[in-house]
């Protein structure tokens, strides 16, 4: 049913996705409304406005605006505007979603109280997505200002640095529910993650871990979903 979501324009996309009920939340179809996909599809920009997945070089995809969606609603409520919240965007390929995060926690012109790091492990997808973000005026505001901060490194390890975060988003497959990105999480924070499953038939799983404020840790599994694999660096 994703695909019927498809638009010409990005304020079709996103319309249709909160018609669907794919987005239910103003704040994060405003957040989704405000970012043009098309600055994260260089090379596609025709199919932007699909509901898709698109290539973006380096054997890496911009994931589906539902999936986008999926995920920011998910960890909406760790997400406040203004209020400093802190929030790492694991994989941040394309980084649209690093920009959509910067959005709901710095508010809609960027001018506001929050932080987040997008960290990749490929230098040239971390140059793209610099570049991406470079495309709007906000965006440019968000990396000036260093409240939108992107850096290279393997995403297993979190980005103790920036930490602890309310919000962590993984965007590729873990082989684990790693303790290195837990530990990086604040009480209470929350951790959205799709962990590939032990089964060994390639099935990956949307995971929700919440720490609470005594530091109380819980997992929840969620979705079936596909993601490419969080790896080691190319060489
Ligand atoms: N959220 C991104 C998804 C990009 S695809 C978007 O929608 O644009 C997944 C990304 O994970 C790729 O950019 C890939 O380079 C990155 N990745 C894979 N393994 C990684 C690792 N160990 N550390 C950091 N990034 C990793």
């Amino acid at each position: 049913m994703a695909w019927r979501c498809s638009g010409r324009t990005n304020a079709e996309l996103v319309s249709n996705l909160f018609s669907a009920g794919l987005i239910t939340s103003p704040r994060v179809r405003d957040a989704m409304s405000s970012v043009d996909r098309a600055h994260y599809c260089p090379s596609s920009p025709l199919a932007a406005y699909e509901d898709s997945p698109q290539s973006i070089g380096f054997s890496a995809t911009i994931s589906a605006p539902h999936m986008h969606a999926s995920a920011c609603e998910n960890l909406l409520e760790y997400l406040p505007e203004n209020k400093d919240a802190r929030v790492l965007d694991i994989g941040s390929g394309s980084g649209y979603l690093t920009h959509v995060l910067a959005n709901l926690v710095c508010g809609p012109d960027g001018g506001g109280a929050g932080k987040v790091v997008g960290i990749d492990h490929i230098q040239g997808l971390v140059d793209l997505a610099r570049q991406n973000i470079r495309r709007s005026e906000e965006g440019r505001r968000l990396l000036d200002t260093g409240k939108l901060e992107l850096v290279v490194g393997d995403g297993r390890k979190g980005y103790a640095e920036a930490g602890p975060y309310d919000a962590i988003h993984v965007g590729a497959a873990a082989r684990e529910l790693h303790q290195s990105l837990i530990d990086q999480l604040k009480s209470p924070g929350r951790m959205f993650i799709p962990v590939e499953d032990p089964d060994g038939w390639g099935s990956q799983w949307i995971w929700v871990v919440d720490k609470d404020h005594n530091g109380n840790v819980s997992k929840k599994r969620d979705m079936g979903v596909r993601y490419v694999p969080l790896t080691d660096a190319p060489k």
